[in-house]
């Protein structure tokens, strides 16, 4: 049987890290880093995670800022409100809450953040750095995989990895961090020939695509590591995109949904926050 990855229990030490670090940056500044979010409109699952995310400020000690705008907010407001937080120094780090309402342009919208306070990692300057191999801020998901991959000493270097999904906010930049590990890296999508032959040849599976169930335990090799970074509301609950039960007896080790990457995502917010705190102070002493 797998080794069940624990992102509940490696998130946690995480976040008291966070804490020590936000304690420690509070009293050199005088004042805590600050994550400021920006939710246009009333979806009710975008506000429980801005929600989430303030909650989790509030533990660890960061300030929180909370943007509401309405639904019908144009794009010229929403780009003042970001100009408005990137020039407030008390904001480290700053979130436009995705999705936005269809009238506005995600790209336009997450390209105004100023990059160094970009914690999701979704403007182009970050993306590229990346891409790169660069020192920037990585988006808060795949970093959380591949921190749980880390943490359970899983080999990358020289080893396979697949990932199933290409999108700007998990899969491509999970390619990328893996690369920077040394893997080999397989990226496939929605296109692509034979899925189950190019997943059976993963030693590191990561699945981030978004519908239920999609990888099969036929579709994993034995004593591979698997990650489901899936979310998916069913009538069953909440579900990855892995077939848990039937993965689980195959693979080395795998993250469970909920439980796994999940509680990842917001520990590495946090860190990113810190990050992003921490360079600012940095700036402002070489402008001196
Ligand atoms: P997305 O933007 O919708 O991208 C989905 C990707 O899956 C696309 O690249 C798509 O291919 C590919 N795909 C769709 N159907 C496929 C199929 N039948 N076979 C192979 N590939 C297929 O989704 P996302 O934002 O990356 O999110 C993916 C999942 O992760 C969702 O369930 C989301 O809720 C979850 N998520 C979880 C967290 C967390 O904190 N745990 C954070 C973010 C996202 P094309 O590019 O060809 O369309």
């Amino acid at each position: 049987m797998a080794t069940i990855i624990d992102g509940r229990a490696v998130a946690a030490r995480i976040r008291e890290q966070v804490a020590e670090d936000v304690a420690r940056l509070a009293s050199e500044r005088g004042s805590p880093p600050g994550l400021a979010t920006v939710l246009v409109g009333d979806d009710p699952a975008s506000q429980i995670y801005v929600a989430g995310k303030h909650r989790a400020c509030e533990e660890v000690g960061i300030a929180s800022i909370g943007r509401e705008l309405p639904a019908d907010t144009s794009e010229e407001e929403l780009l003042a409100v970001v100009s408005e937080l990137n020039a407030d120094p008390a904001v480290s780090g700053i979130i436009v809450q995705l999705p936005l309402p269809d009238h506005l342009d995600v790209a336009r919208a997450t390209s105004a953040v100023d990059p160094a306070k970009d914690v999701d990692g979704l403007t182009p300057t970050n993306a590229g750095l990346l891409v790169q191999g660069r020192d920037g801020l990585v988006p808060a998901t795949p970093s959380g995989v591949v921190e749980l991959l880390r943490r359970y000493d899983t080999p990358l270097e020289g080893a396979h990895a697949v990932v199933v999904g290409r999108s700007d906010l998990v899969g491509k930049p999970v390619a990328s961090l893996l690369l920077a590990e040394n893997a080999t890296v397989t990226v496939c999508h929605s296109r692509t020939r034979d899925l189950e032959q190019v997943c059976l040849s993963a030693d590191v599976l990561i699945a981030a695509v978004g519908r239920p169930r999609l990888v099969t335990g036929e579709m994993v090799r034995e004593g591979a590591t698997v990650i489901d970074v899936g979310m998916n509301r069913t009538d069953d609950g909440l579900v990855g995109d892995v077939d848990f039960e039937a993965a689980a007896e195959r693979a080395r080790a795998i993250t469970p949904v909920p439980g796994g990457v999940g509680p990842m995502t917001i520990a590495m917010l946090l860190r990113n926050t810190v990050k992003a705190a921490r360079n600012a102070d940095r700036t402002a002493v070489r402008r001196l």
